[in-house]
């Protein structure tokens, strides 16, 4: 029988579901908490590529992912103007049937995730988190924000860059840090050439354009933003307009259709890496709340996904009867570390890269290696 039994899952974002998933579909009595009273997720999209897609059938749920999602094959690289540079082909890793890599509405994500939780039977609280975590050694007494009381084998922090579980185990130990460059997002009717993921460079920032549906795609821009200004939210649409200059053909086209503030979605990029091991006890981080990294390589939600499923396996595996928690969390570990420091260091590489103008960075062989590397085993 697995020493654990029983798992706090503390947050509902895509790393927590995740987590709440792949361990009822093990058998593990999930609770899962979010801090959000309204359980709802902004309205742009994400990028999942051919790691993902593999993991999520993994997860049981590739059926209604894939119904939800655009699915895609290449990754092309262009230009400011559009001239192609590179065009890498898909791998399809969750097997021949199904397709290389995905563009997913963010809501049509959080829907299929959240909905096949609940139906495996995690028990879901909202607008509750963790006051205080007391890890005796053989259990987690925990303390939550109504006042109320609950002893669990195992507490998983999923609760992203700003982590109350991290802050609660580690101190003040690690800090999110802005990176100077903020991530632009527009949706737009999908243009009907935009049936891959498509990358454009410029010397200023990046800018792509990710299909997320027939009639759905959206536009990104990398921009550096040494000062982390403050962005007038009835202004925003005259900023990313501006700040999209450089490019002309279908970028330079759309730019002009940007004109609902409402519609702009504006972010500082703001990383944290926790060092080894992400765990204090029984008490462990996954996701964003050990690693948050900048979207250039549109990693960071496949390794909060990977986390999950590497956890719910290392609890459940053969050996895991005659194994301590802390072993099964080191061999977690060991699986987890190597890989999301790559994702961690070479997505801030990348956006270093940009800030430096660095023409000589080899971007493109950075995806392709970032590629081959995800494509591994786990
Ligand atoms: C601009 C941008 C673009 C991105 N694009 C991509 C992409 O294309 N592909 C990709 O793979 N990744 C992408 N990412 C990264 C991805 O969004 C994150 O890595 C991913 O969301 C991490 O999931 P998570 O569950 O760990 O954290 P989160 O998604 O942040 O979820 C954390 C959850 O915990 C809840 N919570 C917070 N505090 C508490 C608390 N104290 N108690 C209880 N609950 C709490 C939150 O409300 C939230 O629901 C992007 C990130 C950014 C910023």
């Amino acid at each position: 029988m697995s020493a654990v039994n029983n798992v706090l899952i503390v947050g509902g974002g895509i790393g927590g579901l995740c987590a709440a998933i792949a361990l009822r579909r093990k058998g593990i009595e999930v609770d899962l908490i979010e801090l959000k009273s309204e359980w709802t997720v902004y309205g742009v999209g994400i990028i999942q590529q051919s790691n993902v897609v593999r993991e999520m059938a993994k997860l049981g749920v590739l059926d209604g992912y894939l119904d939800a999602a655009y699915a895609f094959e290449d990754v092309a690289i262009y230009g400011p103007g559009g001239q192609q540079l590179a065009r890498i082909p898909g791998q399809r890793l969750a097997g021949p049937q199904y397709p290389a890599n995905v563009g997913i509405s963010r809501l049509a994500l959080h829907k299929v995730l959240s909905e096949t939780a609940l139906q495996l039977g995690a028990n879901v609280r909202l607008g509750l988190s963790v006051e205080a975590l007391d890890d005796n050694g053989t259990e987690v007494d925990v303390l939550f924000t109504d006042g109320n009381r609950g002893h669990y084998d195992l507490v998983v922090g999923a609760d992203g860059l700003f982590s109350k579980v991290r802050s609660l185990v580690f101190g003040d130990a690690y800090t999110p840090r802005f990176t100077g460059q903020s991530v632009w997002r527009y949706n737009f009717p999908r243009a009907p050439q935009i049936d891959h993921l498509a990358n454009y460079q410029s010397a200023d920032g990046n800018a792509g354009l990710v299909p997320l549906a027939g009639n759905l795609m959206y536009l990104f821009l990398t921009s550096h933003e040494p000062s982390n200004p403050w962005m007038d939210p009835a202004d925003l649409a005259a900023q990313m307009r501006q700040r999209l200059q450089g490019f002309t053909g279908l970028i330079g086209e759309l730019r002009e259709q940007i004109t609902d503030n409402s519609q702009v979605v504006y972010k500082p990029m703001e990383v944290v890496f926790v060092d080894e091991p992400w765990h204090r006890g029984r008490v462990l981080l996954i996701g964003d709340a050990a690693h948050a990294t900048t979207p250039h390589l549109g990693q960071g939600a496949g390794m909060a996904i990977e986390d999950a499923i590497v956890l719910s396996e290392e609890l459940t595996h053969e050996q895991s009867a005659t194994t301590s928690v802390e072993q099964q969390l080191q061999r977690f570990m060991a699986r987890r570390f190597e890989r999301c420091k790559y994702i961690s260091e070479s997505s801030v590489l990348a956006g270093d890269k940009e800030m430096q103008h660095d023409r000589a960075f080899d971007r493109i062989g950075l995806v392709k290696q970032m590629l081959a590397r995800t494509a591994e085993p786990i």
